[in-house]
């Protein structure tokens, strides 16, 4: 696999970053995952505009659409890739070990593209998850890569047997370990608003519009945990996951326990708006 590399490309077997780079050290860099279909970026655009933000908030001096030429590259060289998904992280760049934010003027850029094979079992099955304490930062709006709270979530979500966790703080249900979280109540979506709690998902986004042309009434308010068990459909939507029905919820059915019509309507809109 060709990667790029600090403006060089290169065979992923050689391609390296120091040992100082704040990303390996501090977490400090902002990364995106883009999904390909088609041998096209999908809302290249909007990716573009969160990471620029991230950015711009943590003051990495780094301006992501000068990468467009290079995103553009990747997908020339490597033309089997007709579904898969982009990685981009930015770091602060290589400093020696401070806390204090060093004025670094060359970021560290780490971009690459893989091909994906779906595996459609939980989009045309539903999946199962499992509640897990959200001990997350306040600054979950930013993609940094301190993704360890995540990981950590998702691990105990397959030990136990399911397929993803869902974060809760307290009563209050925010998002799952890599995807964000509607609920259908009475043929609404309800979704945790955008804020600190979450990440402003570009597929929730994407969701968002495709329930306004379908006339779905969609509410960006919290919900607890009990109004999600006692909910008629609960899905997922990431750049990965897609959308996503969950049928059960530690050992709990939710609604009949199968995928539900108002998720239905939404995968299929969404599939049409991938082009797929
Ligand atoms: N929340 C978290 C914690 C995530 O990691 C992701 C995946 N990027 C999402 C939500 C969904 O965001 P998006 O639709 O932009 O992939």
């Amino acid at each position: 696999m060709i990667v790029y590399v600090n403006g060089q490309w290169l065979d992923d077997s050689s391609a390296t970053v120091s040992f100082q780079d704040r990303a390996f050290v501090f977490a400090d860099a902002v990364y995106e995952v883009v999904h390909i279909y088609n041998g096209s970026y999908f809302k290249l655009d909007l990716h573009l505009d969160r990471m620029q933000k991230g950015l711009d908030k943590l003051r990495i001096q780094s301006q992501v659409n000068d990468l467009i030429p290079v995103f553009n590259e990747l997908l020339n060289r490597n033309p089997e890739v007709k579904r898969g998904s982009l990685y981009v992280q930015i770091s602060r760049g290589e400093a020696p070990r401070a806390h204090g934010l060093p004025k670094l003027k060359e970021p560290t850029v780490v971009v690459y593209v893989r091909p994906l094979t779906p595996d459609p079992r939980i989009w045309e099955q539903g999946g199962r998850a499992t509640f897990v304490e959200d001990l997350r930062w306040q600054m979950c709006n930013i993609k940094t890569t301190g993704l360890l709270l995540n990981c950590m979530a998702k691990e105990e979500a397959l030990e136990r047997g399911c397929d993803d966790a869902i974060f809760h703080r307290g009563e209050i249900v925010t998002e799952a370990s890599a995807s964000n979280l509607f609920i259908v109540k009475k043929g609404t979506l309800v979704t945790h608003p955008t804020g600190p709690w979450i990440l402003p998902g570009i597929t929730r986004h994407v969701v968002i519009e495709l329930a306004k042309t379908l006339g779905i009434p969609v509410k960006e308010e919290q919900f607890t945990k009990d109004d999600l068990l006692s909910a008629d459909e609960l899905f997922l939507t990431g750049t990965m996951s897609e959308v996503s029905p969950y049928v059960e919820v530690d050992g709990n059915k939710i609604g009949t326990g199968e995928v539900g019509p108002v998720t239905k309507r939404i995968q299929e809109a969404f599939r049409k708006e991938t082009g797929i």
